[in-house]
């Protein structure tokens, strides 16, 4: 028997090296965060706070339902999701969105 090889449509997951530094600044509503390679990047809370993956926002997406979200928007409190990405707590309460470090990277170079 022939030995099966898995294909998959989706991109290979590539391991991301955490951030050097992540700082909150509350003040600004951004997330500063600056990457082994150099790369330096301040993103705001509420881009953070749209790009949330968790399952009630994709569904949300994929009905087309319009999701609120106040452009005033903070972050109260991060917090290190085991050793590969974030969990924020944003300031509306909002706080089951993970963030893996791929993730944030991704969003760092879009917004960069
Ligand atoms: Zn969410």
């Amino acid at each position: 028997m022939n030995a099966a090889t898995a294909s998959f449509a989706t991109a290979p997951q590539q391991v991301t090296a955490a951030p050097k530094e992540i700082r909150l600044r509350r003040a600004r509503r951004t997330l500063e965060l600056t990457w082994p390679d150099g790369l330096h990047s301040e993103v705001s809370c509420l881009a953070l706070r749209k790009a949330c993956a968790c399952s009630n926002c994709q569904l949300a997406q994929q009905r087309g339902a319009l999701t609120l979200i106040d452009a005033e928007v903070g972050i109260d409190r991060l917090e290190l999701s085991g050793v590969s990405g974030l969990q924020l707590y944003f300031s509306d309460g909002h706080f089951r969105g993970l963030y893996p470090w791929g993730y944030l990277r991704d969003i760092s170079e879009r917004l960069a």
